[in-house]
């Protein structure tokens, strides 16, 4: 664990330490030169966080995952996640999934409704103070509704986006859902979105990144974990190979900014495999499950990946 004036070495990252509340020092840290970095000397929480499968999609073929991809060439599935990243004084939800309605009308099968997930790890919709939206995409905007105590963090250049110029194309605006846009628009009005530009920290050891390029203003989320910082991508990387391999996704805004956008998570995170991509069926493979009744359901993401 980095005590303030170190950093951290190749083994302190890949072995668990105990929990114990820690402090970083702002300038070793990459990020740390820009707004919202943590305060010096800050205590930092140490989070548990879960990656919580609500979806599936098979069939795909490699020019669907990735730009150039073969489409003759059968690729691999899609899973769609939701996530909980909470300390002792605090819970966040990482975007809410996919509406079962819109899902189904788009071909996606809800297997698990994301706030059932959320209750299997005792947590309640309904009481939740603070949900990151990455992006405003269906399937991870749809239930937002289901949390109505919580403010809606989301990027101000990813609102600009999803209601400017470029919604007017069918290429930028097909993983959007107007409705869903225009009801996020109304929770502006009521004062529960809270707009954040570039990099933020939300609470000690938690912080949002923005990384443009899936679309004009998504975020990913950095997280203080026992096994160090880890970097919930989203959809910065759909699958490990998108950034693994420097093969971008095809649903795509800036192709440039995506492929730097891999180099920024790496940057993030302590080490490249604490970078858990948005939508890659591996990640429930090479997590455990939280407990074994949550077997196919939820795997905790700050215990160490089995590669
Ligand atoms: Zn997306």
């Amino acid at each position: 664990m980095p005590r303030a004036g170190t950093v951290p070495s190749a083994d302190a990252v890949l072995t668990p330490p105990a929990f114990t509340p820690d402090t970083v020092a702002p300038a070793r840290r990459p990020w740390a030169r820009h707004r919202g970095a943590t305060r010096r000397g800050a205590t930092i929480e140490t989070y548990e966080v879960f990656a919580i499968k609500y979806a599936s999609l098979a069939n795909r073929k490699a020019s669907e995952n990735f730009i150039g991809g073969d489409p003759h060439e059968s690729a691999s599935d899609l899973d769609y996640f939701v996530w909980l990243a909470r300390s002792k004084a605090r819970t966040f939800v990482i975007d809410t999934g996919f509406d079962a309605r819109v899902g189904a009308r788009r071909g996606r099968r809800m297997l698990n409704p994301p706030e059932r997930g959320l209750k299997l790890l005792g947590v309640d919709a309904r009481k939740v103070k603070d949900v990151i939206i990455t992006h405003l995409h269906y399937d991870h905007v749809g239930n937002f509704g289901l949390f109505p105590s919580a403010s809606l963090h989301l990027q101000d250049e990813e609102m600009a986006y999803a209601t400017g110029r470029h919604m007017a194309q069918g290429f930028f605006n097909y993983a959007y859902e107007a409705d869903e846009v225009a009801a996020m628009v109304r929770e502006v009005y009521k004062g529960r979105v809270r707009f954040h530009d570039g990099d933020a920290e939300l609470a000690p050891g938690l912080s949002l990144h923005r990384i443009g390029g899936h679309t004009k203003g998504l975020q990913a989320v950095r997280v203080h974990t026992r096994i160090g910082w880890i970097v919930l991508a989203s959809d910065a990387a759909h699958l490990y190979a998108n950034m693994n391999e420097t093969r971008p996704f095809p649903i795509v805004f800036d192709a440039g900014a995506m492929v730097e956008g891999y180099r920024r998570l790496r940057e993030l995170a302590d080490a490249p495999e604490l970078i858990v991509p948005g939508h890659d069926p591996l990640v429930m493979r090479r997590y455990a499950p939280p407990r074994a009744g949550l077997r196919g359901i939820a795997v905790r993401l700050d215990r160490r990946p089995r590669l």
